[in-house]
């Protein structure tokens, strides 16, 4: 596939899935606008590597006006958003009586509320031009629950809604808005919570595996880069019917 011409942006893209699918895109020859904390240099090297021209802003998602600096950093900089991966994303894990009020205000915000800022300021330029990608990185958590997760599946649950919405305004154009429901990948994000396992129990081998075999009948993570193919797939021609979905990459953990 060719997207060069192209801008991606994508939020939360300097580590594990974020970083993987601008990885792709810039394989296909797009242009990446970066987003996020920590490995900064080394996310823009690697992009760089690619051979495609990339810039990093580092707006805190969490934040309206740091979301509409960003959208006008991509239109002055690289003269508009083509592809939007709304990717950026947190966890914390409580029972809902104990969970904080704080964590969950955060947890809305940067996984749910970004991404309504992201697409509305982002739409009108993708209107302009005719033609718009649009893919919102939800989890199998958009789909189902688990238990002490109560902020993260609602925001999860909100970004499978809010993407059936917008495919629905504007199913009669170029733009097509998409999510994608990942099961558990290695990231950062998991590997918290794997630690947390071990340290109750000792032993991080195991951990790893009970949290797999909880939920995730293949045994096997999903990788940033099975989910940057998918992604690169709903940003291809092919893919300009697939409207509104949320497509699962879970290893079969909704299959059950
Ligand atoms: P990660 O922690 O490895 O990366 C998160 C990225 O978001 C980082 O680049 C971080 O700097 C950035 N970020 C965090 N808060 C931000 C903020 N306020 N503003 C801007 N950037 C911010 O996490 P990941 O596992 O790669 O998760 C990426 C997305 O995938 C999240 O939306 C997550 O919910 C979703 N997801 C992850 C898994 C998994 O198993 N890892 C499964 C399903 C869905």
């Amino acid at each position: 596939m060719n997207l060069q011409g192209k801008t991606a942006l994508v939020t939360g893209s300097t580590s594990g899935i974020g970083l993987g699918i601008a990885l792709k895109l810039a394989e296909a020859g797009a242009n990446l606008v970066l987003n996020g904390f920590g490995e900064v240099d080394a996310a823009l090297a690697a992009v760089k590597a690619k051979g495609v021209k990339v810039g990093h802003h580092p707006a805190d998602v969490g934040k309206p006006e740091e979301i509409a600096a960003l959208i006008a950093y991509a239109e002055e900089r690289f003269g508009g958003v083509d592809i939007l991966v709304n990717n950026a994303g947190i966890q914390h894990v409580a029972p809902v009586e104990e969970f904080p009020v704080e964590r969950w205000d955060a947890i809305i915000a940067i996984n749910l509320s970004s991404v309504f800022h992201a697409t509305r300021l982002a739409l009108p330029g993708m209107r302009e031009r005719g033609w718009g990608r649009i893919v919102n990185i939800a989890s199998v958590h958009g789909l189902v629950g688990s238990v002490q997760k109560a902020a993260y599946v609602a925001a999860k649950h909100g970004v499978v809604g809010l993407t059936k919405v917008v495919a629905l305004e504007t199913a009669t154009t170029g733009i097509t808005c998409n999510a994608i429901c990942p099961g558990w990948v290695l990231t950062p994000l998991v590997q918290q919570q794997i630690d947390a396992r071990a340290a109750a129990d000792g032993d991080p081998e195991r951990a790893r595996h009970e949290l797999l075999a909880e939920k995730q009948p293949s045994l096997e993570f999903v990788t940033p880069e099975q989910l940057g193919a998918l992604t690169l797939f709903l940003c291809s021609d092919a893919a300009e019917q697939v409207r509104g979905a949320a497509w699962n990459m879970d290893g079969g953990w909704t299959a059950q």
